[in-house]
């Protein structure tokens, strides 16, 4: 195994389309749009946008996977995953949106990945989130992004990380590579963070190429 490892963000990231904010904002009433901005704004975290958003719609939320189905991927994604395989560097998905969807999403492109997300069970018609990587000290995340960053720091890995929005300002910080677009890009900028632009993972690809990511520690 190398010294790097990737985290990637899912909605806005690997999913051109914000999945779960899209379809709330669309399906659910005006309560689910108002929570998003709020939690935009920074006013509320995003268990309490999450909890709103599935309070305000009352549709078969069988839907929203249906809904994840349908959107497209990022096809970049394919190559930076057959790259890192092939460099030995592992590939962790980091998501303050729900498995409900995301593992419908991943399942309709054939993929199989490590995912680290909040959960959405359903138990006989009743609704229920949960946060298992919820990290009291920030209180503004769900799964809190930075705890993953963390682990795999502890253990001397080299730590790319790549997003889009405020969900992943947590762990940018920690990271020793950056990749930022759309808000994220717009916040590393605002506060001094070193980063990359991108637009799409193909250009994150080439430009991981470049390096030597996949160059044990000890052969460098
Ligand atoms: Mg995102
Ligand atoms: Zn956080």
């Amino acid at each position: 195994m190398t010294r790097a490892v990737v985290f990637i963000d899912f909605d806005g990231t690997i999913s051109p389309v914000d999945i779960s904010n899209t379809f709330f904002t669309r399906f659910a009433g005006r309560d689910a749009a108002d929570a998003v901005e709020q939690w935009k704004q920074g006013l509320i975290s995003s268990c309490k946008c999450l909890e709103r958003e599935l309070d305000a719609f009352e549709g078969d939320i069988e839907s929203l996977r249906e809904f994840a189905r349908e959107q497209p991927i990022d096809k970049g994604f394919y190559a930076l995953r057959e790259e890192c395989l092939r460099w030995q560097v592992e590939v962790i998905v980091v998501s303050d949106g729900l498995d409900f969807y995301i593992e419908a999403f991943f399942a309709r492109y054939g993929l199989d990945v490590c995912l680290f997300s909040n959960r959405l069970e359903v138990v006989g018609g009743h609704r229920k989130l949960e946060f298992p990587y919820h990290n009291a000290e920030c209180g503004a995340c769900g799964n809190c992004k930075s705890s993953h960053v963390e682990r795999a720091k502890q253990v001397g890995k080299f730590i790319v990380y790549i997003g889009d929005g405020l969900s992943d300002k947590c762990a940018v910080g920690k990271a020793d590579l950056v990749f930022a677009k759309g808000d994220l890009e717009a916040y590393c900028t605002k506060h001094g963070i070193p980063h990359v632009a991108f637009e799409n993972l193909t250009q994150v690809t080439e430009h991981l190429k470049s390096l030597d990511i996949g160059t044990p520690l000890s052969k460098r």
